[in-house]
């Protein structure tokens, strides 16, 4: 029998490919990412629910980029929805408050719909 060898390399390649993106399962927030290399034969995938940690969340926004949606008010997404989706911290959640929060596609998406409202593009 033949063995295998899986030679895994931690430097990534020009063949390696990254991809990481975000989806609503059951009206909660989730993202994944998958990273594989044609040239190593290397694969890992990934995931887990809630907003992604800072790395795969640059790969969504430099692919999806963000939107821009106004926080408390009238208009606003609630502080409530914000802060449960995010976990932020009370200063976070005024810094949201007053200026605004660059929600990704998806997130922003998921936000409006916890306004109560449906999906509106
Ligand atoms: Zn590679």
């Amino acid at each position: 029998m033949a063995e295998q060898f899986v030679t895994l390399h931690c430097t990534p390649c020009a063949s390696c490919v990254y991809e990481a993106w975000q989806h609503v399962v059951e009206g909660r927030l989730r993202w994944e990412q998958s990273e594989h290399c044609p040239a190593y034969q290397v694969q890992a995938c990934g995931g887990g629910w809630g907003p992604p940690p800072p790395w795969v969340r640059e790969h969504v926004v430099a692919r999806e980029g963000t939107t821009r949606l106004a926080v408390g008010g009238p208009d606003g997404i609630p502080l409530k929805a914000v802060r449960e989706l995010y976990g932020l911290s009370l200063p976070e959640l005024r810094h949201a408050r007053t200026h605004g929060l660059d929600a990704t596609p998806v997130e922003a998406r998921l936000l409006r719909a916890m306004r109560g409202e449906g999906p509106r593009g």
